[in-house]
């Protein structure tokens, strides 16, 4: 490709609002074009990188026998609700309605709807293990998108879904899958490590984060020199910790379980009466299918409270209701099983959704049994919505497994693969027959890579002062041929016969062939950070030219064949 037919801008400034390197190189190399916040686009060069990333993935996920299928990111409400998640998954989720007021989603992630592919086509143990991936777009209204492609409201993942006969099916699943981001992350050129993690909103039993490790990072990650113990901060706190997670925080007052009138529970609680029916109705209706798309849009605040029409549609008896005392609320907000409801550890974060702040004792879990805060009152234990109160890690601490001082690092979350048992299947009735023809329920998998926050911990960790250090594995073009003077004939000449055999044998090649000062062009290839470059300047009559790599500061004179024969 020639520079000057290329469409390219980069910036001499940092733009405002980038702080990270990543994001500011992306925007100075002008591969990157933000809409809105949290939205972007990619221009040429990004989304040859995009691709490049992809095709890595691809080829690791196919050596698998992962298999690439394409669905839609506009997801019906139904298949939501089925599995519980249209609710619990909070204002994250982007949803939307058609013409006929019909409910939909921009999908966060697709377990449901590859459940969904799978009960309908799956029927018999001979179709089993089976994985399908996607590289797709997914949407989520992040509370505060940030850093460019690191934190962004629309994204590119890779998805994949694994479906087995049994337990021992999915520990292999999840193993390959576990060696395929090995790999994948180790071709990208970053330096990572895989940690135990907790299974947050996915759900499930086991699972591990795949973090680049990185000082701009939003990740903390715990490690021990002498065994390998390495989780997340979270997690360590959890990792084959004794049941002493479970902590009982002094209660507050107390309202003793039974009937009571909605006016009795919102004096007791100190919040106004629409807030109480809020948090009650959700309880109610996780049981009462038919009626759950009222309250949804209720609690939603699509829809204005008509307290007959409600009473009526929930079929309680008017101004009574009976108050979840807090083993019902943990039930209700499904927090062991691994869902974000109203209240929840998610990451062991207490989480609160600002709607129901104001109810008292509270039971709060980290996903896990044996692992929950009882007795959480909003304001005493926590403020806002997320505030940490488990034990997190420090660096010094006591490994969890071997007692040793353990270590701290920062990283960004690239990847995270989820065992998920039959969270899904069993929800949404994901069965297969056996050899006796008899009904088994599927066990499933989900493994998640951030495409586009790949391309961002790639910059973060190959970048200087003057711009980004492409890997040459995922670099927009492997090769720039800059032309010091496009007026002298012998310089143009050379230039375009070296370009010509770098694409004639191979090698993806740019030429700076741009009517520009020497010194626009020098800065634009290292901001650009192709790896190879060959400049063709003065010496260009004599048949010599500089080779230099991006990554090292020697500059080689070399002949011109000598060059080409370095840059195949
Ligand atoms: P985070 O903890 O950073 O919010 P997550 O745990 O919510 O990420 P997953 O549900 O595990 O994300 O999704 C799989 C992968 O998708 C993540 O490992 C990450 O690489 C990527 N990802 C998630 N959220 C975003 C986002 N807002 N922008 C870009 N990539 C994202
Ligand atoms: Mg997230
Ligand atoms: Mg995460
Ligand atoms: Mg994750």
């Amino acid at each position: 490709m020639r520079l000057s037919q290329m469409y390219i801008r980069t910036l001499r400034e940092v733009p405002n609002e980038a702080e990270i390197p990543s994001h500011i190189w992306l925007l100075r190399a002008g591969m990157i074009r933000k809409l809105v916040s949290g939205v972007y686009g990619f221009m040429p060069l990004g989304f040859r990188s995009i691709r490049k990333i992809e095709e890595i993935i691809r080829q690791e996920m196919d050596a698998k026998g992962g298999q690439e299928i394409h669905m839609s990111a506009l997801q019906p409400a139904e298949l939501w609700q089925e599995s519980g998640r249209w609710y619990a998954y909070g204002p994250e989720m982007w949803r939307i309605k058609d013409r006929n007021e019909r409910e939909f989603c921009l999908g966060p992630t697709h377990e449901e709807i590859f459940t969904d592919i799978v009960r309908s086509e799956v029927s018999s143990y001979r179709q089993l293990p089976l994985n399908l991936y996607q590289i797709q777009t997914k949407y989520r209204d992040e509370k505060r998108p940030r850093f460019g492609l690191m934190r962004s409201r629309e994204f590119v993942m890779k998805d994949a879904y694994s479906f087995d006969k049994d337990w021992e099916g999915l520990d292999k699943s999840y193993r390959d899958m576990y060696d395929a981001y090995e790999k994948v992350f180790t071709r990208c050129g970053l330096v990572f490590r895989a940690v135990e993690a907790d299974t947050g909103a996915i759900g499930g039993s086991a699972s591990h984060e795949f973090t680049a490790l990185s000082d701009v990072g939003e990740s903390e990650i715990a490690y021990c020199g002498q065994c390998d113990m390495a989780a997340t901060t979270e997690r360590a706190a959890c990792v084959d910790a004794p049941a002493s997670n479970e902590q009982e925080l002094p209660m507050e007052k107390v309202l003793t379980p039974g009937t009571k009138t909605i006016e009795e529970v919102s004096n007791f609680l100190g919040v106004d009466q629409s807030k109480t029916i809020k948090a009650l109705l959700f309880k109610v209706c996780g049981e009462k299918e038919d009626e759950f798309e009222y309250v949804a849009a209720f609690i939603r605040g699509d829809r204005e409270l008509n307290m007959t029409k409600l009473i009526n549609a929930l079929g309680i008896p008017e101004h009574s209701i009976e108050f979840a005392d807090e083993s019902q609320m943990a039930e209700a907000t499904g927090c062991v099983g691994g869902f974000t409801g109203p209240v929840g550890i998610h990451d062991c974060k207490v989480v609160v959704d600002s709607e129901l702040a104001g109810l008292k004792n509270l039971v709060a879990g980290a996903c896990e049994v044996d692992h929950h805060i009882k007795n959480v009152n909003y304001g005493r234990d926590y403020n806002g919505d997320i505030v940490t109160d488990l034990k997190l890690l420090k660096a010094g601490d006591q490994c969890p497994v071997c007692g040793a001082p353990v270590k701290l690092a920062r990283g960004i979350e690239v990847g995270q693969v989820f065992k998920l048992g039959t969270k899904y299947s069993k929800a949404m009735g994901a069965y297969y027959k056996d050899e006796n023809m008899e009904d088994k329920i599927i066990i499933m998998g989900c493994y998640g890579i951030g495409v586009t926050r790949t391309l961002a911990a790639i910059v973060e960790q190959h970048h200087d002062e003057n711009g980004i250090i492409w890997p040459m594995t995922v670099a927009p073009y492997h090769a720039i041929v800059t032309v010091v003077n496009t007026s002298d004939e012998a310089q143009t000449k050379l230039a375009e016969t070296l370009y010509q055999k770098l694409l004639d044998s191979g090698v993806e090649a740019l030429i700076d062939d741009r009517n520009e000062r020497p010194g626009v062009k020098f800065k634009d290839a290292d901001i650009l950070g192709i790896p190879v470059r060959i400049t063709v300047g003065k010496k260009a009559a004599e048949g010599m030219v500089e080779f230099k790599l991006r990554r090292d500061k020697e500059i080689m004179e070399l002949s011109a064949d000598e060059a080409l024969e370095k840059a195949v």
